[in-house]
């Protein structure tokens, strides 16, 4: 294992060179796909059940392969002889995150996205797995990726799948479906066409179907509460994608387009700016998804869209939305509508002092929900929307071993997750913060 020591050598003399500071970045990277041999045992923190937020103090985590063996008091795990311990006294431990709202080839208007304008496709996918990397280092261990372009999201789920990109597990939507003008990269009109878009994208790879029924707030044209499609086509792209096994997200800023996507059956929502009371009461009756990206809107982000020198008209309009994002959040919140944490930024975007993907977390706390709901919304909510949990979401014997570290109960206080500090994907230490000696 001489390149592992040769690699934590060079970390270990560059964080030397920043005395008196615990590390900020990791100080291990393993980007081999085989889990390592032995078991591993996290061995000294508090372990936080998401399901109901109780909490296993001095617990034992023993994880054999990418998979969790056991959970429970130390007293009642018995170890391998030979195990590998991780101590993490004082620490707590909950499960790796998901953000269900992600473009890791995001380009938006402005100096930045227009500087990416020739991007190739090959320059595109390295810049997406770098995204991927990063957002894995921020705690997030899974994502579903809600439009990107030219395959570009295919061939990195394949990367990090088979191992030779670090990364969080991807469910994909492949390209945002639109019709012509729309807000969207691959436009089809009518029955036949939308048809062959939506097949086109399964036949690629995706679990998800992503249409835009609106407006988009980057968009330049046109309004945001315009809705697009006719009845049929919009059929047409929830049946076809229903038949064969995929669900469908909708961008939707539109109130007329929301309760005909209700209508026919739609499984979630995006952002959901304008949606009213009733179509919230709608979406809980019908157990209908709404992935908020709150981040978007509120001033936190501000920031960073004069970082990447937004153009003014871009800022006005995120502005305006504001006031009814929230809105609609909180009354989502109250009725209990299933919510599953999303940002539309990077996952690690810097955000308010923290990650999109935090930041996020405590504005449903803002909006109503309680630590444990919020932090519900971050790992076991998405988890049952992907249907993905029985493998992750939660720290449970038989789930891969996706786990964060942080230095308080998020459960107690959900901004205990600006303190994270470890991350553990599928048995891989990816990130391990380490004071100095
Ligand atoms: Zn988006």
């Amino acid at each position: 294992m001489m390149w592992r020591s040769t690699l934590m050598a060079v970390l270990l003399l560059k964080a030397s060179l920043v005395p008196g500071v615990s590390l900020a970045v990791p100080t291990a990277v393993f980007t081999r796909a085989a889990p390592p041999a032995g078991a591993i045992a996290i061995v000294g923190a508090s372990v936080v059940n998401v399901e109901d937020g109780s909490v296993i103090p001095n617990a034992v985590v023993l994880i054999e392969g990418d998979r969790i063996k056991a959970v429970g008091p130390a007293s009642t795990v018995n170890l391998p002889a030979d195990v590998h311990k991780i101590r993490m006294d004082g620490k707590w431990l909950v499960p790796g995150l998901l953000n269900m709202h992600t473009h890791f080839g995001l380009k938006l208007p402005g100096p930045a996205g227009a500087a990416l304008e020739n991007e190739t496709e090959m320059q595109l996918v390295l810049r997406m797995a770098e995204n991927a990397r990063q957002s894995l280092y921020a705690g997030v261990t899974t994502v579903r990726l809600v439009g990107e372009e030219h395959g570009s999201d295919f061939a990195l789920k394949a990367a990090i799948d088979n191992g030779t990109a670090l990364g969080p597990r991807i469910q994909t939507a492949g390209e945002i479906i639109a019709t012509t003008g729309g807000h969207g990269f691959l436009e089809a009109d009518g029955v036949a066409e939308l048809s062959k878009a939506v097949r086109t994208q399964i036949k690629n790879g995706a679990t998800w179907i992503k249409v835009a029924i609106s407006g988009g707030i980057s968009d330049s044209h046109g309004s945001i509460a315009a809705s697009t499609m006719t009845h049929d086509e919009m059929k047409t792209v929830i049946e076809v994608a229903h038949r064969n096994g995929a669900k469908v997200t909708a961008h939707n800023g539109s109130p007329v387009a929301a309760d005909e996507a209700l209508e026919l059956g739609i499984d979630c929502f995006e952002h959901a700016y304008h949606l009213t009371e009733k179509q919230l009461r709608t979406m809980k009756a019908r157990g209908a998804w709404l992935v908020p990206t709150a981040v978007v809107t509120d001033e936190g982000a501000m920031e960073f869209f004069r970082k990447i020198g937004s153009p003014p008209w871009y800022l006005e309009r995120v502005k305006s939305t504001r006031v009814d994002h929230l809105k609609m959040l909180q009354t989502a919140v109250k009725l209990g509508v299933n919510i599953a944490l999303g940002t539309d930024q990077f996952p690690f975007e810097p955000n308010a002092g923290t990650t999109a993907t935090v930041r996020e977390a405590e504005l449903y706390v803002t909006a109503g929900m309680t630590p444990l709901q919020a932090l519900q919304a971050a790992t076991l909510k998405p988890a049952t929307m992907l249907e993905m949990d029985k493998e992750v979401g939660s720290l449970k014997p038989g789930h891969y071993a996706d786990i964060i570290a942080v230095n308080a109960n998020p459960a107690q206080d959900i901004a205990a997750l600006r303190t994270l500090n470890f991350v553990m994907k599928g048995g891989q230490v990816v990130r391990h913060d380490q004071p100095l000696p």
